[in-house]
């Protein structure tokens, strides 16, 4: 995997005076294309006074009003914009002109996790282990500022070029003191009491965390079924089997069954996840972690 050398300048911050600019597409170089979501195309960009590398998300006004989505967007501006930590995806800045809402976040040079994980089939118990932590540290730190994400998932994890984890994409993320009632998510993430539609706060977060654990060292989620309504019904039930098809330390075995747990009030917390022994003698403290080809 080849990083451009002109991108490693890219780890100087944008100073704040710049940050209350007022921006426009023209204070942008646009770059190559990088990938396609739903409401938009995504760039590399570099900003022309300071060279500085970022992500350019545009945005078609029109693709909103056809989804109804302003009020989305607007959240995910709000909340991504106030939240700084290094295992969030930054994004500095928005604008929007006639046709276009642009937003500037921190480039991820190293793309989707998932694709990483496909790619090379499961994670190493070293690499999970560090994703695992960098994901209770940023869930820990999102939850402090009541951000719930309710939708985390490879999808919606990057990596930036040194390997650390970002988590991006708060479309769905909402803004919480109180419980709430709406299903939404992708099936093989969801929490038992998103399936059965009970009220559900912080600790879904903690049960995603669970299933991605798992997924990150046998490579697939553990209720994963030919049929949606399967997928459900383990989850209510709480199915969960280690295939022997990979040999996993009894302590990350330990974790996962302490992040499935049904009663979202028993899961193991976030901070007691970063004390937990399989996150200490595995995650690398700096939280940069770059899994190769050929992982154990
Ligand atoms: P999205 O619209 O967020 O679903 O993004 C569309 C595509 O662009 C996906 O393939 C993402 O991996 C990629 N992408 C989005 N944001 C960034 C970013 N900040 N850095 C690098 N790639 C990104």
């Amino acid at each position: 995997y080849e990083i451009p050398t002109s991108l490693r300048s890219a780890s100087v911050p944008l100073s704040p005076p710049m940050e209350r600019r007022q921006w426009s597409l023209t204070d942008f170089d646009v770059g190559k294309f990088i990938g396609e979501g739903k409401f938009g195309k995504v760039y590399l960009g570099r900003e022309k006074q300071s060279g500085y590398v970022v992500a350019l998300k545009v945005i078609y006004k029109t693709k909103l009003e056809k989804y109804r989505f302003h009020g989305h967007l607007r959240r995910e501006i709000e909340i991504q914009h106030g939240l700084d930590h290094p295992n969030v995806l930054r994004l500095f800045a928005w604008f929007h002109d006639a046709d276009r809402v642009v937003l500037v976040l921190e480039y991820a040079a190293r793309g989707e996790l998932y694709k990483l994980l496909r790619s090379v089939g499961h994670f190493s118990e070293r690499t999970a282990a560090t994703y695992v932590a960098s994901l209770a540290g940023a869930l820990a730190y999102c939850h402090k500022k009541q951000v719930i994400h309710r939708d985390i998932k490879p999808e919606n994890l990057l990596l930036d070029i040194e390997g650390r984890l970002k988590i991006a994409d708060f479309g769905w993320a909402v803004r919480s003191n109180a419980k709430r009632h709406t299903l939404c998510g992708t099936i093989d993430y969801l929490a038992p009491e998103m399936v059965e539609k009970k009220a559900h706060d912080y600790a879904v977060d903690n049960w995603t965390l669970g299933i991605l654990c798992y997924e990150f060292l046998y490579g697939s989620p553990p209720f994963e079924a030919a049929e949606q309504q399967d997928t459900l019904m383990r989850i209510v039930k709480v199915d969960l089997l280690f295939p022997k098809t990979r040999d996993i330390s009894a302590d990350a075995k330990d974790l996962i069954c302490k992040l499935l747990v049904k009663d979202s009030s028993k899961r193991i917390s976030l901070d007691d996840i970063l004390k937990h022994a399989w996150i200490v003698k595995n995650a690398e403290p700096s939280g940069s972690c770059i899994e190769q080809k050929a992982s154990a």
